[in-house]
């Protein structure tokens, strides 16, 4: 039982590994259209976050 629900828990990082990396595919390819205020700025196509505030 504990072995089935664990290996359901790796599939689904497996899987979220594979989205995250897609997310990161279109946003290397969008040509980003930011909005936001001076502490960051959130593309509004890809909704990549760029942080201005250090
Ligand atoms: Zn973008």
């Amino acid at each position: 039982m504990i072995e089935q629900l664990q290996q359901e828990i790796n599939e689904l990082h497996a899987r979220v590994k594979i989205l995250q990396q897609h997310i990161e595919e279109l946003q290397q390819t969008c040509d980003h259209h930011f909005c936001g205020d001076s502490y960051f700025v959130k593309c509004t196509k890809c909704h990549k976050i760029e942080v201005l505030y250090y």
